[in-house]
């Protein structure tokens, strides 16, 4: 097996990333998570500061076994992470509501995954170079190739911070609702209401240089 496919196929689970409840549901497997974070456009990240939680809704990417972060230099978020503090990310993808014919079978699929790690912050220039361009790439593939590229002053104000991807989990729920045998009897309708992250077509910046065209990714955006 060559070393990519054991990269692949290698667990994270551990003691603090195993699902308990509907465990049937979990995976653990890099591919099954890569590609949840890889979908998801924004994270969650919960850390303790002051000894009270906070979670900080942020953009994310994957690089190989690492997941990036970025912001301001003086993000409370990110100067509290590079100091080898704790801290557990989530991303959800809802894929739909699941309408039951109990109150209590209601229900959502969808796609989660929880990250635990502790963060380091990214001091190697051509690193912090490859992670912003990765950013980029993460919410709108084919974008780094036409933007102009950070300036030094932006580098000294932007923080890259790094979690590796060593202990996690993926939560999947698909499927129909379940709903007690006897209910399947009542007349109330039960189903399924997908639900997808849909563009709209995309709108010209007002100061846009005459003939400047919408390049594809935009026009043709989807995740
Ligand atoms: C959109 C959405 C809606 C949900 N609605 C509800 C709800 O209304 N009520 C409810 O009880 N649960 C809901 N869940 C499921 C919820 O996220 C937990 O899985 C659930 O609370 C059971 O957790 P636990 O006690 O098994 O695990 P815990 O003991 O809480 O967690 C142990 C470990 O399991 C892993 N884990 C737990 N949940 C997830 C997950 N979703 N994705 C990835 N890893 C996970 C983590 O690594 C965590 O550290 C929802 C999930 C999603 C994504």
């Amino acid at each position: 097996m060559s070393d990519t496919v054991l990269e692949q196929t290698t667990s994270l689970q551990s003691p603090r990333t195993t699902v308990k409840r509907l465990a049937k549901r979990a995976a653990y497997d890099r591919n099954t998570i890569n590609a949840i974070l890889d979908e998801a456009l924004i994270c969650h990240v919960g850390f303790v500061v002051d000894g009270a939680p906070v979670v900080i809704p942020t953009i994310h990417t994957r690089v190989g076994d690492t997941l990036y972060f970025h912001g301001s230099a003086a993000s409370r978020m990110l100067r509290s992470l590079r100091e080898d503090v704790d801290a557990c990310v989530t991303v959800t993808i809802l894929d739909g509501l699941v309408m039951a014919r109990s109150a209590f079978h209601h229900s959502m699929n969808y796609r989660s995954v929880v990250v635990l790690g502790k963060g380091r912050e990214v001091v190697d220039r051509d690193e912090k170079l490859r992670v912003l361009d990765a950013l980029v790439e993460h919410v709108c593939a084919g974008r780094s190739r036409d933007v102009r590229p950070p300036n030094e002053a932006e580098l000294r104000q932007t923080l890259v911070l790094a979690i590796p991807l060593a202990e996690a989990s993926a939560k999947i729920r698909t499927g129909p609702p379940i709903d007690d045998e006897d209910d399947y009897a009542l007349p109330i309708w039960a189903g399924i209401i997908p639900l997808s992250l849909t563009p709209a077509a995309p709108i010209d910046d007002e100061r846009l240089v005459a003939g400047v065209a919408t390049p594809e990714y935009a026009a043709r955006y989807k995740r």
